[in-house]
């Protein structure tokens, strides 16, 4: 494509984790307009007390309906799990707990060092344990039980202003307070920097000639709209950039992961676990994670989760599944493997042993609705991307900087790592 103006022009399609940081990098060398197909984001400010009383009503009958009540969440099913994305500015990242983990290990192992942008990320954000100074005795209970059981917690590293922060636990439905960092500061700078944004504009697909892209199509409130720009960037998302690239004719590989969690809760009057931030300490444990978490879906669309929520004791799994599954836009196939489950029953009796060690009876206890949110993976990088970071199948014009390339399934919240390859990727464009 060619510009008319002296600055070349750059499409960002996608303002969540990946999308985000490349807009802000890039804009300055590149004029930059980022295409999001939702709206600005608006945190859950309902009551929960009130919402929960509703639960009998029926009003809860399934997991999708969570958008009346938090419109950027999107809730899609697939034969045994929910999917959870953020739809709007900031992608994801306005839903997520916060977590500032590195997980780059499937990278270093293909050859990709991303040392330099993890220094740079780690001077930018907001990145801090400073929560554990406010820790109620249940987290640091939990936290001793973890020791004890030699699963070696670690504090979890927080994208937080730590002084805003109220201890609500509202993280994964947004923060009230906005005390937790999410992407929408790096769209307000690229924006501070001179780039335009386009929401409701759900980009459709691509019209390639040759090596390069002629058009970006998009429905935009209603219209159909056609951009133009020298470059274009993807990065809708592990189930949104899949779509677009196999609508314009180059086909993903069926290795989507999504990261399936699974909690196991039980009775504990007064425990107060909803007042804490979420997962404030990680056990790491080969092929799964372990933390304190309160599920929130689990909580309004789970008939076994019927207590009030201070009184609920809950341990999140969360896996790094087979690198199986994929979308096309219609629907979502993904189910847990054999091996999935194997690990899955393995991180099941260990979260049940924390459980009874805080007081929750083996009988009393139950689980939570299997669910993930941290697809990705249709077009994974290989060894031999690790320099370009380009995937052969893409044209020359079009790169993807979202979860869509990372080469395996991490069981770990993957922004930090997201935003570290998107930040490569612009020094590349660069
Ligand atoms: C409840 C929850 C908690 C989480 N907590 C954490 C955490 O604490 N730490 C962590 O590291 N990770 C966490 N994650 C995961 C993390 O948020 C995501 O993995 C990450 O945001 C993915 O980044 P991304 O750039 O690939 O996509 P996203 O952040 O999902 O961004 C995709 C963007 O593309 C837009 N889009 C989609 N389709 C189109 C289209 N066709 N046209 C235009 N725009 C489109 C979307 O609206 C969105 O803005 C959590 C996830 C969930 C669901």
């Amino acid at each position: 494509m060619s510009s008319m103006s002296a600055k070349k022009t750059a499409i960002v399609v996608g303002t969540g984790a990946g999308g985000a940081m490349i807009a802000r990098e890039l804009q300055g060398r590149f004029q930059v307009t980022m295409l999001e197909a939702g709206k600005d984001f608006r945190p859950f400010s309902l009551p929960i007390g009130k919402m929960a009383g509703l639960r009998r009503s029926g009003l809860f009958l399934d997991e999708r309906m969570i958008r009346l009540l938090l419109p950027n969440m999107l809730v899609e099913k697939t034969a045994d799990m929910v999917l959870v994305r953020g739809i709007g500015t900031g992608g994801t990242t306005t839903l997520a707990t916060g977590n500032a983990v590195r997980c780059d290990e499937s990278l270093k192992e293909i050859g990709i060092d991303l040392d330099p942008e993890f220094d740079e990320l780690y001077h930018e954000l907001p990145i801090t344990c400073d929560h554990q100074a406010r820790w109620t005795d249940t987290t640091r209970r939990m936290f001793r039980i973890f020791e004890e059981m030699g699963l070696a917690p670690v504090v979890t590293p927080k994208l937080l202003n730590a002084p805003q922060c109220v201890g609500c636990g509202h993280c994964a439905i947004g923060c009230p307070t906005g005390a937790k960092w999410d992407a929408r500061a790096l769209v307000e700078e690229a924006l501070a920097k001179g780039a335009t944004l386009v929401t409701q504009c759900r980009v459709t697909d691509l019209r390639i000639r040759g090596k390069n892209v002629t058009e970006v199509r998009a429905r935009e409130r209603g219209r159909q709209v056609s951009y133009q720009a020298d470059l274009v960037i993807l990065a809708a998302g592990g189930l949104g950039t899949p779509v677009i690239l196999e609508r314009s004719g180059i086909p993903c590989s069926a290795s989507l992961f999504v990261d399936p969690v699974l909690c196991v809760a039980g009775p504990l009057p007064g425990i107060r676990q909803d007042r804490q931030i979420l997962m404030p300490f990680i056990s790491q444990q080969p092929g799964y994670i372990l933390s304190p978490y309160m599920d929130y879906l689990s909580f309004f669309f789970n008939r076994d989760w019927r207590l009030p929520m201070r009184d609920i004791a809950s341990v999140m799994i969360k896996l790094a599944d087979e690198e199986r599954g994929r979308t096309d836009g219609k629907k979502i196939d993904k189910t847990m493997s054999a091996a999935d489950r194997a690990n899955m029953e393995k991180a099941l009796s260990q979260s049940r042993e924390i459980l009874a060690r805080i007081g929750v009876a083996e009988k009393d206890q139950f689980l939570g609705t299997l669910n993930a949110g941290h697809p990705g993976g249709m077009l994974p990088l290989s060894p031999l991307e690790k320099d370009s970071l380009h995937h052969p199948a893409l044209p020359e014009d079009l790169y993807v900087a979202d979860a869509s390339i990372l080469p395996k399934a991490m069981g770990n919240p993957p922004i930090l790592t997201i935003m570290a390859l998107a930040k490569r990727i612009a020094k590349k464009l660069a």
